[in-house]
């Protein structure tokens, strides 16, 4: 079933049309938090990627079933080339926090959803935790063993053999011929695989007791790749229509993947990798030593509305990098604030003109549907913002619609008291002078016709008062 949404494939390295494969829904797997710590605004840029796409298949008139795992174990802290290293990100949080793993992992994912619910994200259909999906991974790499994609390693961690897939780094480029011994690889685990760009799909406890379950191969826990792999296959019943990451997961998160998954299944599993750019702040690389990691709290506590960073990033293609900054953060703030007023004086002025509503919105969603131009279809929504012929009706049925897609709440009431219409201010104009001149007929008539452009008029001793109904 094709959909119209044609979005830049990262292994095809072209656009690729966006279709549903079991012919009733777009099955979409995003990539989702490690929960060790609340996401920054970058994490968010690529979870709205998702909803963005989501949100375009919904208005175009199809359905889609997302799921976006939750990484809570398995995630080390330094992910070097393939080789993951240091400690699980988990534990060290834990430890920095003194308390329970699985305390972190909650309480960031709940940090995790509650910025989400903020920035109007759609929920996933399910968002599976990697600690309670331990028995999908173990069947997977039982079956990779069994099909000689996997095998026990000599430190009793179980490695999936690179070369019985020979066409990795088909996504990112980055060919097994190409990884060199002498990478950062080898060093890792002291000879116990067989080929150094082999990686670990369960790795031994050895020492490790928390966040340890028992398997086939003695107590351990999972790699951080297969379980993206497991839950995909699982979840989506073996057939991903799209599949949503940042592009720092290209390699080697979804090269293993797609490893994993295809010599799991046995086909293709994957039919489009899209991968969203990378989000700077203040034109540098988000980082915690660096002390520049902006958090949706930090944005919401400057007084801005959080849906000003949804409104930031649509008005920068997905695959470009962007540099967020405060000033721009202003300024969509302001615009928010300038459109919602506009939006409550528009509804009540004249006709809608249907016809010029059904092409603007087809024109915006067309962009859109085009590698998710929302630059180019947020530039249209601000021409007809400033249009000095159309009806206000007509802008404000233009932006509802579309805001189904943009999800900025152009219908919210705006922040303070929205600035009259050059009319209404006229016909206050006209009210006052005819109660001054105690024309009471002409007063209520005024009042009246006020009324219908969504004006409630209180007379007081001192003068009339007015507010928007
Ligand atoms: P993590 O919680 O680190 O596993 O990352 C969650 C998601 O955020 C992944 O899809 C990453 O690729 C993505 N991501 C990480 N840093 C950034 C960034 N600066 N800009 C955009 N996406 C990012
Ligand atoms: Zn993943």
């Amino acid at each position: 079933m094709n959909t119209g949404l044609f979005i830049f494939d990262t292994k095809a390295r072209e656009l690729k049309e966006v279709c549903a494969k079991n012919g009733f829904e777009v099955q979409i797997y995003c990539c989702g938090p490690t929960v060790y710590r609340d996401a920054h605004v970058g994490n968010l840029r690529t979870f709205l990627l998702s909803d963005l796409i989501k949100r375009t298949l919904t208005l175009s008139g199809f359905d889609s079933n997302l799921i976006q795992n939750i990484t809570d174990v398995g995630h080390m802290a330094e992910d070097l080339a393939g080789a993951e290293i240091g400690e699980d990100k988990m534990l060290a949080q834990a430890k920095s926090e003194a308390i329970d793993p699985f305390e972190i992992a909650r309480k960031y994912e709940a940090n995790f959803h509650a910025d989400l619910a903020k920035l109007n994200v759609i929920p996933a259909s399910a968002y599976p935790k990697a600690s309670e999906t331990i028995d999908l991974m173990l069947e997977l790499i039982e079956r990779l063993i069994a099909s000689d994609h996997a095998y026990v390693g000599s430190d009793g961690c179980v490695y999936f053999s690179a070369t019985s897939f020979p066409s990795y780094g088909e996504i990112s480029g980055n060919r097994l011929d190409s990884l060199k011994p002498g990478h950062r690889y080898e060093y890792v685990e002291d000879g116990a695989k067989k080929f150094h760009a082999d990686w670990a799909l369960w790795k031994a406890a050895n020492n490790r007791t928390q966040m340890i379950w028992d398997s086939p191969w003695g107590p351990g826990f999972p790699g951080w790749h297969i379980e993206c792999s497991a839950m995909s296959l699982h979840y989506l019943q073996g057939n991903v229509d799209l599949h949503i990451g940042g592009i720092d997961l290209r390699f080697p998160h979804h090269e293993n993947e797609r490893a994993q998954s295809n010599s799991g299944a046995g086909y293709e599993v994957v039919e489009n990798w899209v991968h969203g750019e990378h989000l700077l702040f203040e034109g540098r690389k988000m980082s915690k030593s660096s002390g520049n990691v902006v958090l949706l709290n930090d944005v919401i506590a400057k007084g801005f509305d959080p849906l000003a960073l949804r409104l930031s990033f649509m008005e920068n293609r997905y695959r470009s990098q962007m540099d967020l900054t405060w000033e721009t953060l202003k300024a969509a703030d302001s615009t928010l604030d300038r459109w919602r007023k506009k939006f409550a004086q528009w509804q009540n002025d004249g006709d809608i003109d249907k016809q010029f509503v059904n092409e603007f919105c087809q024109g915006s969603l067309a962009d859109i549907q085009h590698d998710l131009d929302t630059p180019r279809a947020i530039q249209q929504l601000r021409k007809l913002e400033r249009d000095e012929y159309l009806s206000g009706a007509t802008k404000a049925s233009c932006f509802e619609i579309m805001d189904q897609i943009y999800a900025l709440d152009i219908s919210r009431a705006p922040k303070g008291k929205a600035e009259p219409t050059l009319e209404i201010v006229e016909l206050l104009e006209k009210r006052e002078i005819a109660r001054a001149s105690k024309d009471f007929g002409l007063s209520d008539q005024l009042r009246d016709q006020l009324t219908k452009l969504g004006i409630s008029v209180k007379d007081s001793p001192t003068g009339q008062d007015w507010d928007w109904l």
